[in-house]
């Protein structure tokens, strides 16, 4: 007899875009095949929970009928790609989007073998069939991360990632994109040989570039990345060992063109914005905070049901109406008819999906990853423990006179920083079961990375840390100076790795 094996799906869907009747068929799937709903992740897919073994393949294949993949969403190549999800510019964006998704299916691996195995494609064995110039016969050295940003939003956090590109938008249209690679969130306790890393921009790539300049950059990590020692085989460290400079003459040379200076950029911060905004062309979009972008039927909440309804209303009436998953884990109800907004307000209240109003700021920007019960490599509480940790940090930022004040505060079960901790004003690393890293002094704008300041804390000590530090800051901050900004201007926190802790502009 086999353990009950079960098993993760993650899909791929660049820039999280999902259309009602996709959202219908995910839905069926999550309903049919897996455990605690739909969940969406940082980079804007789909995670399917608790698929058991002998149901993998009809799963597979019930997301495939829905016209979506999970081809390449694991594994050592190029993997979801984030697209800034806020539609305030929507001319822009939808030009960013077409871009980014572009980017991912040129990056894309050839192989046949996962509609053989899922698809019944026939041959699941032997020799490969199929050329892949961009990967080689070894794959990426690690996974590989790419994001599209547009100023004056960084809600992809884009020097977070492998390789980021940062729109520069003209008279409404892209021209082009600044350049950043390096990033990376992961690190592993108590070695110094790891660490988190934002990204460096090196130039400008004019928009007919892009490509290029995509396959240069993974292709000289593919040739260049540490194949010896897994935990330094993601790019960062590859910049690392080569030196910048190095890296950026190589990927011009492999590019076939010299990357123009960086243009001038700005970011405001990196969260989403939420409630209705209007599109340029007059249609509206709606922006819901999801905790943890968990969208379960419990005892408490009905936001699978609610959110099914809303894509019945949407599908087959309103062409361009649309579902995009934001890397903050929220999501946008996008695309709307004003005539149709009533519908979905309606909704949303009956199916109390409208926690971006009654919430507070601390609430709405808070990230976690999964971890325990679901993910193996957790050391502790992560998505599970967020309510109560985001509570009783709420009470004491309302003691303090701080309900209002947008705080980003993120968790994670372990180093790996699936929900980009390091880039939290307030972050908790998992260390052991109710005890954390406590890493504080990020930016809001995602260009300035935390750093440690207590180790291997509980909860009652953060919480004494964390009202000392809040007290401080109601009483000493500047106007509209975030709670990292002051931590670091007031000296509070320290930097081990000044070189790579922050973007200037
Ligand atoms: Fe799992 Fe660690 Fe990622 Fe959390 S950060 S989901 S615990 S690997």
């Amino acid at each position: 007899l086999e353990p009950a094996y079960s098993f993760m799906i993650r899909t791929r869907t660049p820039g999280g875009v999902v259309s009602p009747s996709q959202w219908l068929k995910l839905d069926h799937v999550a309903t049919t095949f897996a455990e605690r709903g739909l969940r969406i992740t940082t980079r804007q897919a789909f995670q399917f929970h608790g698929v058991i073994k002998t149901e993998l393949k009809a799963t597979m294949q019930a997301i495939n009928a829905a016209l979506i993949d999970t081809l390449a969403a694991c594994g050592d190549v190029n993997r979801n790609v984030a697209v800034a999800a806020n539609p305030l510019q929507s001319t822009a964006h939808a030009e960013v989007y077409a871009h980014a998704a572009a980017v991912s299916e040129h990056l894309l691996p050839n192989t046949r073998a996962y509609y053989e195995i899922w698809l019944d494609e026939e041959q699941v064995a032997g020799t490969p069939q199929v050329e892949e110039p961009i990967y080689g016969e070894a794959y990426l050295p690690r996974k590989f991360k790419i994001g599209f940003a547009i100023p004056p939003f960084n809600d992809v956090d884009v020097f977070a990632q492998d390789l980021g590109f940062i729109a520069v938008i003209e008279d409404g249209r892209v021209v082009g994109y600044n350049v950043a690679v390096g990033g990376g969130m992961g690190a592993t306790h108590g070695d110094d040989e790891t660490y988190p890393r934002l990204a460096n921009v090196i130039g400008f790539v004019p928009a007919e570039g892009l490509k290029a300049v995509s396959v240069a950059v993974v292709t000289t990590q593919r040739d260049w990345g540490n194949r010896e020692v897994r935990k330094r085989a993601r790019l960062k460290y590859t910049i690392d060992d080569h030196g910048l400079e190095a890296f950026r003459d190589e990927v011009e040379r492999r590019a076939g063109f010299a990357l123009a200076p960086a243009r001038p950029f700005v970011f405001e911060h990196n969260n989403d914005r939420f409630g209705w905004i209007e599109g340029e062309d007059g249609r509206w979009h709606l922006t819901l905070a999801l905790p943890a972008g968990r969208i379960v039927d419990d005892e408490t909440v009905r936001h699978l049901s609610g959110l099914r309804e809303i894509a019945r209303v949407l599908e087959g009436h309103d062409e361009g109406a649309e579902f995009r998953m934001t890397a903050n884990q929220n999501l946008v109800i996008a695309g709307i008819p004003a005539g149709r907004r009533q519908a979905i307000d309606a909704l949303v209240a009956v199916y109390a999906l409208d926690a971006h109003r009654s919430a507070t700021p601390l609430q709405r920007d808070a990230i976690a990853c999964v971890a325990l019960p679901t993910c193996g490599l957790a050391m502790a509480e992560a998505e599970r423990y967020l309510p109560a940790l985001v509570s009783r940090v709420d009470a004491l930022m309302a003691r303090h006179g701080l309900a209002d004040t947008a705080i980003n505060l993120r968790i994670s079960g372990c180093p790996n920083g699936c929900s980009r901790p390091y880039l939290g004003e307030i972050a908790l690393v998992g260390k052991a079961p109710g005890r954390y890293n406590l890493m504080l002094g990020a930016d809001h704008r995602g260009q300035r990375l935390n750093t440690l300041h207590r180790e291997n804390i509980d909860e009652a000590q953060i919480l004494s840390e964390l009202d000392a530090l809040l007290a401080r800051y109601a009483a000493e901050r500047d106007p509209d100076e975030g709670f990292g900004d002051f931590l670091v201007r007031s000296d509070v926190v320290a930097y081990s790795h000044p070189s790579h802790y922050e973007v200037t502009t």
